[in-house]
């Protein structure tokens, strides 16, 4: 693979970073992932907007122009010949070459690293056909959960809890309510109606989220914002989740209750073909 290290490109065994940075140190990094569909960008747009966010929160500097990044996202997947996968990206505060609590003075150039994930069958995902199985674990992740930072490992512990369980997915309840998903926002349908958690902080700002949010609108569907508890979700004739690397995913038991008659929701899998659809028609 060809991978994108501070203004370079190099074959992914030549790619370096310090050891000093505080990516790596202090998972002082923000990121983001970008499918690929048909060798096109899918929402590029929503992940640049993201980023920026992401990095204004943190005080941290921009690494390069929203036009260099989709140059360099567009290389990657031309070189690396990706026809459906992922593009990750990841920005971190760099380093001066020492440990520090204190942030480095502002000249410190920024850690800017990308490679691309080839998934031949994203779009056309058997794990979809069958829907996931979720267990709840507590949310006992930081309180900004709205940055997309890298510190990952509550969200990965709560992944294999999961598959330690036989099920796929791990949604996560803070003060009883569902905040979001291990790598997704959640959300269950009843009696016609799409009931998800409002954004704020204690979510991240899912670009899959805002895109099906609005299809879901413009299809006459109704939705509700509002906290939701385990159970009502359990009681819900069906439930799915949405993120750009697992577009939207229906769905099929809760710690064990099965939804509907257990297999995929007729609006999970109706938003799931809208999505792609509309997504990749306006994929760059
Ligand atoms: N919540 C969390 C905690 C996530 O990690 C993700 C995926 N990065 C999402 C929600 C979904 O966001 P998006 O649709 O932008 O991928």
């Amino acid at each position: 693979r060809t991978v994108y290290v501070n203004g370079e490109y190099l074959p992914e065994e030549d790619a370096k970073i310090s050891i000093f940075d505080r990516g790596f140190l202090m998972a002082d990094a923000v990121y983001e992932v970008t499918s690929v569909l048909d060798g096109k960008l899918i929402d590029f747009e929503g992940h640049a907007v993201r980023l920026k966010r992401s990095l204004d929160e943190l005080d941290m500097a921009e690494p390069c122009s929203k036009e260099e990044l989709l140059e360099i996202h567009r290389k990657l997947v031309e070189v690396n010949g990706i026809v459906e996968g992922l593009v990750y990206l990841q920005v971190t505060r760099g380093s001066d070459g020492d440990r520090d609590f204190v942030f480095p003075s502002e000249d410190t150039p920024p850690s800017i690293v990308l490679f691309t994930q080839n998934k031949p069958g994203l779009a056309d995902s058997p794990a979809a056909k069958k829907g996931a199985k979720i267990i709840s674990i507590e949310d006992i992740r930081w309180g900004r959960r709205d940055i997309k930072t890298v510190q990952l490992l509550y969200p990965s512990m709560g992944k294999m809890m999961a598959k330690k369980a036989g099920c796929d997915d791990a949604w996560l309840v803070e003060d009883g309510h569902v905040t979001e998903g291990t790598s997704n926002n959640a959300y269950f349908v009843k009696d016609g109606v799409i009931v998800t958690r409002p954004l704020s902080n204690d979510i991240l700002h899912g670009i899959t989220r805002k895109a099906v949010l609005r299809m879901a609108a413009e299809a006459q569907l109704k939705v509700e914002e509002r906290l939701f508890t385990i159970e009502e979700a359990q009681g819900a004739d069906e439930a799915f989740t949405t993120s750009a690397s697992a577009f939207v995913m229906p769905v099929v038991e809760i710690d064990g209750v099965a939804l509907g008659n257990g297999t995929p929701g007729p609006i999970a899998t109706r938003l799931r073909e809208i999505y792609l659809e509309e997504s990749l028609k306006a994929a760059i």
